[in-house]
């Protein structure tokens, strides 16, 4: 078998799929992008694409080392996210040949079901207790919302009050009954993310997601050592060789990489192992699309300390295309209770609507996260 042809749908509302085909009639579906930047991963899948053409699908392995190694520069968004997409794109191809889902094929199951949370309250968080109202009638109990609006490098206390009281309502209205996770987004510098987390210690989120940014890290640990609320982070780093430092520093408790962006199944597989040997759990980032979701879970389904598991159904970005609008077996994804099920079809187990997908593409536009400046004119972290 030999790949013959890659092709990219720019989607919306902010999404890219990779289509692989092959001499033999199987085909791969992908999902490489990153958002708001989706045009420049389009072009790296298709300079990556001469690599492919011509060679055997089932060599993942090779095919990922040479897409990594072989143009000497490598890493970062653009590059990893390419690469995450040809990597899933080949996995589905592999089940497919083969007959059997991706989990089956990494060793098979270690849990029946994995917990999901849910997205409330949008970029400036809102009618939260709204949000998590309407999510628990289809018995959802995890929630993850934006900890605070864009904060300076030193600011007020209103702004640290607003962000606090919040989560205080989430906490009065619903007491133990739910649990919910905080993402300061990178929001948030470090002279204030000490401040956030003492203030927002009483009301025991599960986690603290991004307290500073990824350029920061090494406040992970300092950060960790004045709390008990374990830490998130993980979506803007992109292979081993990033999260390695992570581990060895210490202070993270929960890996979020992101399997459209840290190149694809077969390297957050190894991520996710690196993590269980530092007792670190794992929670896939996934805001994005049908099979950026399918990739996350067959890592989870095969990786003991995954956590729970992030998904885009209702997401504040979603606007002009939800969750499954392209997917064909929509029951498969069903989130009932909470809880996802392992995907039963071969490859992926995402039958996608390529009809539905060629339609919407033709008039996708190129989404672009907002630009937000401080009350003086500069520029905050979004
Ligand atoms: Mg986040």
């Amino acid at each position: 078998m030999k790949i013959t042809k890659l092709t990219t749908y720019r989607l919306p509302p902010r999404w890219m799929f990779l289509k692989i085909e092959t001499d033999e009639e199987i085909v791969g579906w992908g999902e490489p992008v990153i958002e708001g930047r989706a045009r420049t991963v389009e072009t790296a899948v298709h300079e990556l694409g001469e690599y492919l053409i011509g060679r055997e699908p089932s060599r993942i392995n090779d095919l990922w080392q040479v897409m990594y190694r072989g143009g000497f520069y490598r890493g970062g968004p653009v590059l990893m996210s390419a690469i995450a997409g040809i990597d899933q794109a080949l996995w589905d191809i592999k089940g497919k040949v083969l007959n059997a889902p991706v989990w089956q094929l990494l060793g098979g199951l270690v849990r029946d079901r994995i917990k999901i949370y849910s997205w409330v309250g949008g970029d400036r968080p809102a009618d939260v207790i709204a949000g998590i109202e309407s999510l628990r009638k289809i018995d959802f109990d995890t929630f993850k919302l934006n900890g605070c609006e864009e904060l300076g490098i030193i600011d007020d206390s209103r702004k640290v009050d607003a962000a606090v009281n919040t989560v205080a309502q989430i906490r009065e209205a619903f007491g133990n009954e739910i649990e919910f996770g905080l993402d300061f987004h990178g929001r948030v510098s470090a002279p204030m993310a000490k401040v956030m987390i003492h203030e927002l210690e009483p009301y025991r989120p599960l986690f603290i997601e991004e307290p500073v940014l990824t350029e920061q890290a090494e406040y992970y640990p300092r950060l960790a050592a004045q709390t008990h609320i374990p830490i998130a982070a993980g979506e803007r780093m992109f292979s081993r060789f990033e999260f390695k430092r992570i581990l060895e520093a210490g202070g993270v408790s929960i890996l979020q990489p992101d399997l459209s962006h840290a190149g694809g199944i077969t390297e957050c597989y190894k991520i996710a192992s690196m993590a269980e040997t530092y007792d670190v759990g794992l929670a896939p980032h996934c805001p994005l699309g049908p099979i950026a979701l399918a990739a996350c879970l067959h890592i989870d389904f095969v990786s003991r300390n995954t956590v729970f598991q992030e998904q885009s159904m209702g997401i504040h970005y979603n606007q002009g295309a939800e969750l499954l609008d392209f997917v064909k077996n929509k029951d498969d994804f069903d989130m009932t209770g909470g809880y996802f099920h392992p995907l039963m079809k071969p490859g992926l187990g995402v039958e996608i609507d390529e009809e539905q997908v060629i339609r919407r593409s033709q008039s996708a536009i190129d989404w672009r996260n907002p630009l937000w400046r401080y009350a003086d004119g500069s520029v905050a972290e979004w």
